[in-house]
């Protein structure tokens, strides 16, 4: 790693998703022109993003505080739980402001030729919920939105052959989403067409 330290920043922004080595510069001497309080706000929220940040131990959301401000709202419906493959798709269902139950956070989808099954995913802490055995006995209908891919497709059809036999309804998300895409970045009207046009599985 390079000893000057404008150079170095560059660098660590140009890491960045969506960031080229221009606009990583342009940041760097924008820390740099900033008030020295900024930058140390910065450094400190960074540091903190991994110090604090942890799983919800329900629902696996990222979370500062556990659990997470969606499983500890008393006004969201506890029997009906979402199951995303990431938080940011937690946070585009959020927005589409359709869905005011509770989540179930993944963190990947199935995928065998990338050596992803069904344990390096967070599907054991989804069958645990369902199965009467903490806060969320009360479970009545598990949504599926994981994404429109062969992955996602492979996922929630594995979701249903475990969770169906327990006489809980499961229904997947619309079509409409187009194939392959992310749900991240479904406009909000089509995601929230897909949640109100879900299908029983
Ligand atoms: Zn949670």
């Amino acid at each position: 790693m390079t000893v000057d330290p404008i150079a170095r920043l560059t660098l660590l922004f140009a890491r960045l998703p969506g960031v080229g080595e221009k606009t990583a510069q342009r940041l760097a001497f924008y820390v740099l022109k900033s008030p020295a309080e900024y930058a140390s706000d910065l450094a400190q929220a960074l540091l903190l993003l991994r110090q604090e940040v942890r799983l919800c131990s329900q629902c696996c959301n990222l979370t500062a505080q556990d659990p997470c401000a969606i499983c500890k709202d008393p006004l969201r419906d506890a029997r009906m739980i979402c199951v995303v493959e990431s938080v940011p798709d937690l946070l585009a269902v959020e927005r589409t402001r359709e869905f005011r139950g509770r989540y179930h956070v993944l963190h990947g989808a199935l995928s065998p030729l990338d050596g992803i099954g069904p344990d390096q995913i967070k599907l054991k802490e989804l069958l645990a919920r369902l199965h009467g055995t903490g806060p969320d006995e009360s479970v009545q209908e598990v949504i599926i939105a994981t994404d429109p891919t062969v992955e996602g497709e492979a996922t929630a059809l594995y979701i249903t052959r475990l969770v169906k036999p327990h006489g809980i309804r499961v229904t997947r998300i619309a079509q409409g989403l187009p194939s392959g895409a992310d749900l991240e970045y479904a406009d909000q009207i089509t995601l929230s067409r897909a949640i109100s046009g879900r299908r029983e599985l």
